[in-house]
């Protein structure tokens, strides 16, 4: 069942997740209907605080964008990405690799704000999959940009966080009309 998608302004978006201790029926059917959403909205990663659970479940599926690479390397050897797809990560920890990189991101909690962000070229990533047995990969190129925007979901971190001063004053009225109207529906 496809869920709402929360935006910008809801306060959840700003809850660390808690960690997924057991992956019960109820986590199962959480991360099917995130994917389903994820895939109605058209979008290649979403975070559970997106759909107002904050919890440490991210589901990721970079297979619908083909004009901006991936590369995966899996037990020491380089890796199929669109087999890996789709990627439902679970308790994720990060390590970045490599030189920072700047590259264009939205977010399914941002409609139609787009803007430039720097993040580390690629990530180290340890994780338990949905059968609750640990994944280790390491991941470059736009997956793992997706990655590192999740795992900031799951902090509670938004990617305005992480844009420069300039991009972020030039989206101002963008984000604090998104803001009013979030806060005008949740009668906040
Ligand atoms: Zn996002």
């Amino acid at each position: 069942m496809p869920l709402v998608v929360v935006k910008y302004g809801t306060p959840v978006l700003r809850q660390k997740g808690e960690r997924i201790e057991s992956i019960t029926p109820a986590i199962r059917q959480l991360a099917a209907d995130m994917l389903e959403t994820m895939y109605v909205k058209r979008g290649i990663g979403l975070a559970a605080q997106q759909v107002g659970v904050a919890t440490q479940l991210a589901v990721i599926d970079v297979r619908g964008v083909t004009d901006r690479p991936s590369s995966l390397e899996r037990h020491g050897k380089s890796a199929n990405v669109d087999a890996f797809m789709p990627l439902v990560l679970i308790n994720p920890e990060l390590n970045p690799l490599g030189e920072p990189e700047s590259g264009p991101e939205g977010c399914l909690s941002f409609p139609e704000i787009y803007a430039d962000i720097t993040r580390p070229a690629g990530v180290e990533v340890k994780a338990l999959d949905l059968e609750g047995k640990p994944i280790e990969f390491r991941c470059g190129g736009l997956l793992a940009r997706v990655i590192q925007h999740e795992w900031d979901h799951l902090q509670g971190i938004l990617f305005i966080d992480r844009m420069d001063r300039a991009t972020k004053a030039s989206l101002k009225p963008e984000l604090d009309l998104l803001m009013a109207e979030t806060k005008a529906a949740l009668k906040l």
